[in-house]
Formats: structure tokens, C-alpha cells, sequence
């Protein structure tokens, strides 16, 4: 595993977020791809207000939270930065769905018609609408989140009766391995079925995002077609929280 280093002032947010451009430009280079095709998501977990305003001055003004709680304390206490916006990419309860239509701007981990019902109800009640990416389970046994490939069509069907959530693609977790043998086929799968899902996905759903690849993977994604790279640790620093915390049967395999 690389160290990484800690960002703490604008200046550091801005070398690291520098140094990940690069890279993302790098990978887009090798595989003929625009670089604005690529849209970086600054995952801020685990770090402090005080720090995420330096990421903010640097120019991260959205960010993503696996939690909903911290997300949205986060929220209130950040309230007074112009255009700063919250995307949950982490696991959803239903009797959560309320706090993150208030604040939310994306959730990427939609993976139940309960939870897809609820934020749509709460959503309406606000005047709110949310995008939102349906994670799937590319790793096969290895996670109980996100939904199994071959029930995502019948999944997304259902949606458009949901009309406050704009469904936008499909977001994923790869296996956890350093060996890009095993990752690399997790990332062929989403977009495999991103592509066939193209064909068949009702009116008012947009199948083109394709949210894949963390702070160890996001060149491999984007080699095999990534249009949100989800990156923490490469801009903030190393988290001392254990991924496990996270998502709970993946972690022991790491
Ligand atoms: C934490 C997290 C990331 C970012 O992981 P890093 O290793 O910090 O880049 C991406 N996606 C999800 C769902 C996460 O919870």
C-alpha cells in the first residue's frame, strides 16, 4: 500500500489535487479519452471541518460522504460556503432517506426500491429533486451492498414512477486487491452493463455515468471507461479509520 500524505493547508489541497489531474489526464492519454470526460469526487470521510475548508478553497465545492450523519452535520456546519455540495456514496437506510433529500445533491448507493421510495417521497415533500447512481455488486460474493448485475434492468424500470430522482448511471466498488488481474474485470462488468442497459432503460433514465475507481484503482477505471472517480485518501491523506468501518466483509479481505 503507498503512503499517502496528508493534506492540511489550500496549498497542499492543491498539490495533491494537481498531482490527481495529472494522473487522471495520464490515464484518459493512454486510452484516447477526453480528460473532461472524467469528473473527480473528492471523498472528505473522516476529515475535519477545519480541513475541508481548505480542501473547499482549493477547489473541491463537492464532496462525498459515506455516512449520512456525519455528511450531514458536516452540511450544517458548512452551510455558510457558497455552491458546497454533498454526495452520499455510502450505504443508505430507509429511516435516513429524509436527511439526505434536505441536503443532498447526489446519492450514488441507490440499491432498494424502499430506499428509492422513501427519498422520492421525502424529496417530493421538499420540492427536491436528487441524481442518483444505482451501485452494483461487481465483485460478486464479496459485498452486501449494491445490487447483483443481472437484477439491475427490472430494477431500473421501476424508477421513472419516482419522479424526483434522476437517475444518472451506475456506480460500483471493486474487488479490494492490489492486483490489477482481479480489479480490472469488476470495472469491465459495470460498463458492460452500463452499455446493454443503454438499449433497454425507460424513458428518463440516462445510463452514462459511470462512477468507478478509488484512491488505489482510479487509472485502471478509467482505462475501462470511468466518468466519476470517488478519491479520498490521494487528496486528503491517509485515513486512520479502518475501510472495514465502511463496508464490513470487503475490509477483511484487504
Ligand atoms: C471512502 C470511499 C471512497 C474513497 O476511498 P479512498 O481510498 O479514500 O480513495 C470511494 N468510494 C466509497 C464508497 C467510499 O466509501
Amino acid at each position: 500500500m503507498s503512503a499517502y500524505t496528508t493534506a492540511n493547508t489550500v496549498d497542499e489541497f492543491r498539490q495533491h489535487l494537481a498531482d490527481v489531474y495529472g494522473r487522471i489526464t495520464a490515464a484518459c492519454a493512454e486510452v484516447g479519452r477526453d480528460p473532461a470526460s472524467v469528473r473527480l469526487l473528492p471523498v472528505s470521510k473522516t476529515v475535519p471541518e477545519e480541513r475541508i475548508r481548505n480542501a473547499y478553497a482549493a477547489g473541491c465545492n463537492t464532496l462525498g460522504e459515506n455516512k449520512v450523519q456525519e455528511a450531514h452535520g458536516k452540511w450544517q456546519a458548512m452551510s455558510d460556503l457558497p455552491d458546497l455540495r454533498w454526495s452520499i456514496i455510502g450505504h443508505l437506510q430507509t429511516n435516513k432517506a429524509k436527511q439526505v433529500a434536505e441536503f443532498a445533491s447526489e446519492f450514488q448507493a441507490l440499491d432498494s426500491l424502499r430506499v428509492a421510495e422513501a427519498l422520492d417521497k421525502r424529496l417530493q415533500a421538499l420540492g427536491r429533486s436528487l441524481d442518483v447512481l444505482v451501485q452494483v455488486n461487481t465483485s460478486n460474493e464479496e459485498s452486501k451492498f449494491g445490487l447483483p448485475p443481472d437484477e439491475v434492468e427490472a430494477f431500473v424500470k421501476q424508477l421513472p414512477a419516482l419522479s424526483s430522482l434522476r437517475v444518472r448511471g451506475l456506480m460500483t466498488l471493486a474487488l479490494f486487491s492490489d492486483d490489477a488481474v482481479k480489479v480490472r474485470p469488476c470495472f469491465v462488468r459495470l460498463r458492460t452493463l452500463r452499455d446493454r442497459l443503454r438499449q433497454s432503460a425507460p424513458a428518463g433514465v440516462a445510463m452514462d455515468e459511470l462512477s468507478m475507481g478509488m484512491s488505489g484503482d482510479y487509472e485502471l477505471a478509467i482505462e475501462e471507461g470511468s466518468t466519476i472517480v470517488r478519491v479520498g485518501q490521494a487528496i486528503f491523506g491517509a485515513r486512520r479509520v479502518a475501510d472495514s468501518a465502511y463496508w464490513p466483509e470487503q475490509g477483511a479481505n484487504r
